[in-house]
C-alpha cells in the first residue's frame, strides 16, 4: 500500500514533489514509473475536465490501483475541481487529495465552498488543497480568462478560516504555454510563504518555468509543483514521431509504450530536480 494523503507526501523530503496530469494508462503508467526510477513521491492528478469524461471513472480506478501496488508513495489527486459534485466523485473513487477551486469566487465564498468540500475530505481521512488568486491559461477544461495575483492581505484571513492542506498560488505562473517568457513575482511568494507559516504552498502552471524559477521557488515555500502541458506534450510528441517512422504500421501495441517510457523519463528528471537538484541552484 503505497497511496498516501498530500499531507503525509509533502513532508517525506524538503523538496518540492511534482504533481503530473494523468489522461489514461499509459500516462498514469509513465508518470508511476518515472518516480520509482527516481526514488521518489509522487503526485497522480486528474483534471475535473477529463475526470468527468464519460467512462473517465475508470481512468481514477487505475490511478488509485497505481498507487496501492507503487513501491513508492503516490497521493492520488483531483486538480481544480469547482464543483462540490466533481469532489464527492473522486473522494468516493478512493482519492486521497481534492482540489477544491474558488479562485475565481470572492474571498468569502471562496472561504464558504473550501469549508464545504473539506469537511467531506476530513471525515473520509483525505487531503484538501484550495487556491486563493487565479490564473491565466487553460488547464484541462477549467479556463481562467484574467489572471488575479494572489493577495497577501487576503491570506492570512483565508487560513485563519479555512483548514487546507495545501493552498495554490498565483504570482505570474499560468496554465497551457507561456507566450513570452515567464515572470515570477517572488517578492509576493516571500511575503504569502511568511504569512502561510507552515502550510505548503503550491504552483500550478509548471509547464516552461526554468530550472532556476523552480530553485527560488522551492526556496521560498513551494511543496508542489503542478506539471500538466508538459506531459501531453511529451506523449503526443513521442506519439507522432515513432509513428512517422513507420505510418502503415498503425501500431497501437509498441507506440503507448515508447509514450509512456517518454513520460517516465520527464517525470523522473523533474522529481529529481525538485527533491534535490533545485539545492544546487540557490
Ligand atoms: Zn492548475
Amino acid at each position: 500500500m503505497s497511496l498516501v494523503t498530500l499531507q503525509e507526501i509533502l513532508k517525506l523530503h524538503d523538496g518540492a514533489v511534482g504533481a503530473f496530469s494523468t489522461y489514461d494508462l499509459f500516462t498514469a503508467q509513465g508518470i508511476v514509473q518515472g518516480a520509482e526510477e527516481a526514488g521518489f513521491p509522487v503526485i497522480l492528478m486528474i483534471g475535473s475536465g477529463p475526470l468527468n469524461k464519460p467512462g473517465n471513472d475508470y481512468v481514477g480506478q487505475l490511478m488509485v490501483q497505481l498507487a496501492k501496488e507503487a513501491s513508492v508513495p503516490v497521493c492520488v489527486f483531483l486538480d481544480h475541481a469547482k464543483d462540490y459534485k466533481t469532489n464527492l466523485k473522486a473522494m468516493k473513487l478512493g482519492f486521497s487529495c481534492v482540489m477544491i477551486d474558488g479562485s475565481h469566487l470572492a474571498l468569502e465564498e471562496n472561504i464558504a465552498i473550501t469549508n464545504k468540500v473539506t469537511e467531506a475530505a476530513k471525515l473520509l481521512g483525505i487531503s484538501i488543497e484550495a487556491e486563493l488568486g487565479a490564473l491565466a491559461g487553460v488547464e484541462d477544461g477549467e479556463e481562467v480568462k484574467n489572471a488575479k495575483m494572489t493577495d497577501p492581505a487576503h491570506v492570512e484571513e483565508f487560513l485563519s478560516k479555512t483548514s487546507v492542506d495545501a493552498l495554490a498560488v498565483s504570482i505570474g505562473n499560468a496554465h497551457g504555454f507561456y507566450k513570452g517568457e515567464p515572470k515570477l513575482d517572488f517578492a509576493r511568494l516571500k511575503a504569502i510563504a511568511e504569512i502561510a507559516k507552515d502550510v505548503p504552498l503550491v504552483l500550478h502552471g509548471g509547464t516552461g518555468l526554468t530550472f532556476e524559477q523552480f530553485a527560488r521557488g522551492v526556496q521560498l515555500g513551494i511543496k508542489k509543483i503542478n506539471i500538466g502541458t508538459e506531459v501531453k506534450k511529451t506523449f503526443i510528441g513521442a506519439f507522432i514521431e515513432t509513428h512517422e517512422k513507420n505510418v502503415s504500421a498503425y501500431d497501437m501495441v509498441e507506440i503507448p509504450q515508447v509514450c509512456k517510457n517518454a513520460v517516465a523519463k520527464m517525470a523522473k528528471e523533474k522529481l529529481e530536480f525538485f527533491a534535490k537538484g533545485w539545492k544546487e541552484l540557490v
